[in-house]
């Protein structure tokens, strides 16, 4: 049975196994950065809260990660506010959903952002890193790139899936949403 909470604890397992690229990326910056910038906060808060993160949960997550490099009462003064924010607690008190591909394809990172999609908006160089890292074979690796050059990322997405979920089966279009990525991921492997 899928399960529906997501816990702090739960994370870097469920990053490591179950988040597409463009998630993982910016969970391994905010492990190795203890910070992420607001593009991050906003992309990656709304896509936990669409796994089942709780705020309460979701503001822990974040607090003991950021406590790492300054004072709690600077991340309870500038960076609550942000996460309450995603949840329909603070300002318009919109219950916003998580992006879709196409929102973190045409955003636009600059230096030191950690969002975006990474088919996208990381160099070749890079790209490969990451994918060899996750376990991908050469052929496919061709077929990425290739991909990428035809701006296909959603397609490219999709084979990356398949990759990592050889006997589950996706639309052909690809992935067009990082939390039906992880959902699907999470189905493929619970099975
Ligand atoms: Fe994320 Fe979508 Fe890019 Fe895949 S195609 S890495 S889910 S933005």
């Amino acid at each position: 049975k899928l399960k529906e909470v997501v816990t702090p604890d739960m994370i870097d397992n469920l990053a490591l196994e179950h988040f597409p690229p463009c998630m993982e990326s910016i969970h391994l910056n905010l492990r190795k950065n203890h910070h992420i910038k607001y593009g991050g906060r906003l992309h990656y808060g709304l896509f936990l809260k669409g796994i089942g993160l709780s705020l309460e949960d979701a503001v822990k997550f974040f607090r003991d990660e950021f406590i790492q490099k300054l004072a709690p009462e600077k991340f309870d003064k500038e960076y609550r506010y942000g996460i309450r924010y995603n949840y329909g607690k603070e300002g318009k008190k919109v219950d916003f959903s998580p992006y879709g591909c196409e929102k973190i394809i045409n955003s636009t990172p600059g230096v030191g952002d950690a969002h975006g999609c990474p088919f996208k908006h990381f160099d070749w160089t890079n790209l490969k890193k990451f994918l060899v890292r996750k376990g991908v074979g050469d052929e496919v690796l061709q077929n990425i790139e290739s991909l990428v050059e035809e701006k296909n990322y959603s397609k490219a997405c999709g084979i990356y899936f398949t990759v990592r979920h050889p006997s589950h089966q996706i639309s052909d279009e690809g992935i067009t949403h990082p939390n039906t990525f992880y959902a699907e991921s999470r189905k493929a492997l619970q099975r």
